[in-house]
């Protein structure tokens, strides 16, 4: 994750931390190819703006009265920074999931991870939080992705609610409610279905869905390295079914990873967990401290 960010930056620094004293320039200098770097990394204009104000104002104020080298200085500025942009829930693993059976619902476009994302979490809420979990897929225009969830239901010792060929996806999230209840779920999880791209009916359906299952979390699965676009995405379902986080997938790839810097700032909702492989064990909480260190390397 951040590989080319984390070069960029660590370029600017290394050169920054040669120099004796910082001035002024050096400061607007430097910020200069901060803020390219930024961008160059996907992460959103107005996010970097932002950011490379924030740090100039305190690099420019600070570096001289201190005992460190000046590129420490602004290295640590730049840190506690990113911090500050990337940091959102206090604890983004954990899911408000109290009083059983607690609703979850899993949206987002197809391709994005969802599924996959879907059975990962259950798996964690069991093991870790010892939650007896049910899955659901309401993706009824794809059989293909309903066995899909029953196959990695399987392999992870997760239930699966049983499908019913013809049912609706409101349906479906009924029938899943009542089995939760029946069975003595902690937690059931709904897999909404994606399209290619936000559209209306995809929408209508998600939102449905939402007014039945009255869900305690709604998170957003959306492929990291899709930069802007998955800034886009998760602004157009939060504005219209309203999320409470976002998962970040294929942050095991070598994309530019912006998206993660941007995300909350630009939509207002914290990163909960990053998918880092197709495995089912790939799925970690986020964590600033560790994005930032990386970024900075
Ligand atoms: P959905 O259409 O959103 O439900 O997407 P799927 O869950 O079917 O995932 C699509 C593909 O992406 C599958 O091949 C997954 O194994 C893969 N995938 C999902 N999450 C990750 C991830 O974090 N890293 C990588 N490398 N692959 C992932």
């Amino acid at each position: 994750m951040f590989e080319n960010l984390s070069e960029r930056l660590g370029g600017v620094f290394d050169r920054l931390t040669k120099q004796g004293a910082l001035s002024e320039d050096d400061v607007r200098t430097a910020m200069r190819e901060v803020r390219v770097a930024l961008l160059e990394a996907d992460v959103s204009l107005p996010v970097t703006r932002q950011f490379v104000k924030a740090v100039e104002k305190k690099a420019t104020g600070a570096a001289v009265t201190k005992s460190v080298t000046p590129g420490q200085q602004v290295v640590k500025i730049v840190h506690d920074e990113l911090i500050e942009v990337l940091r959102g829930e206090e604890d983004p693993g954990k899911l408000r999931i109290d009083n059983p059976p607690a609703p979850i619902l899993m949206v987002g476009l197809q391709g994005g991870g969802k599924t996959t994302t879907t059975a990962k979490l259950a798996k964690r809420l069991k093991e870790r939080d010892g939650k007896k979990v049910l899955m659901a897929s309401l993706d009824v225009n794809r059989p293909a992705a309903m066995e899909q969830l029953a196959i990695l239901g399987t392999q992870i010792g997760v239930d699966t609610l049983p499908i019913v060929k013809g049912e609706d996806p409101v349906a479906i999230a009924k029938r899943a409610k009542t089995q939760a209840g029946l069975g003595g779920y902690d937690v059931y999880m709904l897999d909404t279905a994606g399209r290619l791209s936000i559209d209306e009916e995809l929408m209508a359906q998600v939102e449905a869905v939402r007014d039945v299952a009255n869900p305690r979390e709604t998170l957003l699965v959306v492929d990291g390295l899709t930069g802007q676009d998955a800034l886009h995405t998760a602004q157009n379902f939060d504005d219209r079914i309203g999320i409470s986080g976002v998962v970040l997938t294929r942050m095991d790839g070598d994309g530019r990873g912006g998206a993660a810097l941007s995300m909350r700032a630009v939509t207002g909702k914290p990163i909960r967990f990053v998918g880092l492989g197709e495995k089912m064990d790939a799925l970690e909480t986020f964590e600033p401290e560790r994005v930032a260190g990386r970024i900075l390397g």
